[in-house]
């Protein structure tokens, strides 16, 4: 059926054809005859019917008004009797309205093929809903997966693994190559599974400053943490300021001091060496 629909490049649209990777996700996503599941991008319906076959209802929100010939005869055998189809643009969709319509007010389990130009805001917009999800299984461009899922200290480790990590717990699942998709995508994909927390790892005094602190440390990779955020036009801090506060950042937890030395971080350190708790550390002597 995915055959005749053409698809649109706009939209993100790449249609999973490989059945076993459409049972591991729906599989991954761990669902009872309990869950309420919200699917974003059902497109044609495949990974849909899966997650109706395993939770209690499906919500499926999809963009493409002219998927409705498609996705609406594909879903109307009895098998697909709790699934509803909306039209509309997740990013403007109220999360809230659509938890009390259709959850009484519960939270969902996010299970998505996502469309790549807008993996990041969706994911973002879910992590910091009033009421996240219980569990988001998705696939992503294999980059951006394992960019959010990086520890410090490697390349993929960033404001977005810092970003995800302070509101869930990342857990890498299978690889996806292009030739699973239809039309095929010019990259590898990759499911994640992100398990919200119930509260953040760290406390930060400003979360706003937190934010803005680790995406200017970050912003030239290149440059000492010290030179990249000291560039920053917003925050305005000088290298002495964020020097100071460097040295009074614990390099290692209390556990990996060795001879109960403590040890501070050294002023010439980049960015992708600080763990989150030390970037909250900075965050909090920077606001004061
Ligand atoms: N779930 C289907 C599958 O696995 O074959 C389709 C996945 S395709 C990668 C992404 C889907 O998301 C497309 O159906 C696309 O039209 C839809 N989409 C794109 N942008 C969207 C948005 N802002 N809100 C809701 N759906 C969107």
């Amino acid at each position: 059926m995915t055959q005749t629909v053409h698809a649109k490049k706009r939209f993100g649209q790449n249609f999973l054809q490989d059945e076993a990777i459409l049972e591991q996700i729906a599989d991954a996503a761990q669902l009872t005859k309990d869950d309420a599941v919200l699917e974003i991008g059902p497109g044609t319906g495949a990974l849909t019917m899966r997650l109706a076959a395993r939770a209690g209802s499906v919500v499926a929100v999809e963009i493409d008004e002219s998927l409705r010939d498609v996705l609406v005869p594909a879903l109307s055998s009895a098998q697909a009797a709790n699934v509803t189809v909306l039209f509309g643009d997740i990013l403007k969709t109220d999360l809230g309205a659509l938890r009390k319509k259709y959850n009484n007010g519960k939270h969902f389990k996010v299970v998505a093929n996502l469309p790549y130009y807008i993996s990041t805001p969706v994911i973002m917009k879910l992590l910091r809903d009033e009421v996240p999800p219980a569990s988001c299984t998705v696939m992503l461009q294999k980059e951006m997966a394992e960019r959010m899922s990086a520890s410090p200290g490697g390349k993929e480790y960033g404001a977005l693994s810092v970003a995800v990590q302070y509101y869930a717990s990342p857990g890498l699942i299978c690889e996806v190559p292009p030739e699973a998709f239809r039309p095929r995508p010019k990259v590898t994909s990759r499911v994640i599974r992100l398990l919200p927390l119930d509260v953040p790892p760290v406390t930060v005094k400003n979360e706003e400053f937190f934010f803005r602190v680790v995406e200017a440390s970050f912003a030239h990779r290149r440059k000492t943490l010290v030179n990249s955020l000291g560039a920053d036009p917003v925050l305005r801090l000088s290298k002495e300021q964020i020097a100071d506060a460097l040295r009074k950042i614990p390099a290692a937890t209390k556990s990996e001091d060795r001879d109960g030395r403590t040890d501070f971080l050294p002023v010439d350190i980049r960015a992708e060496r600080l763990t989150i708790g030390q970037f909250a550390l900075l965050s909090d002597f920077l606001y004061n």
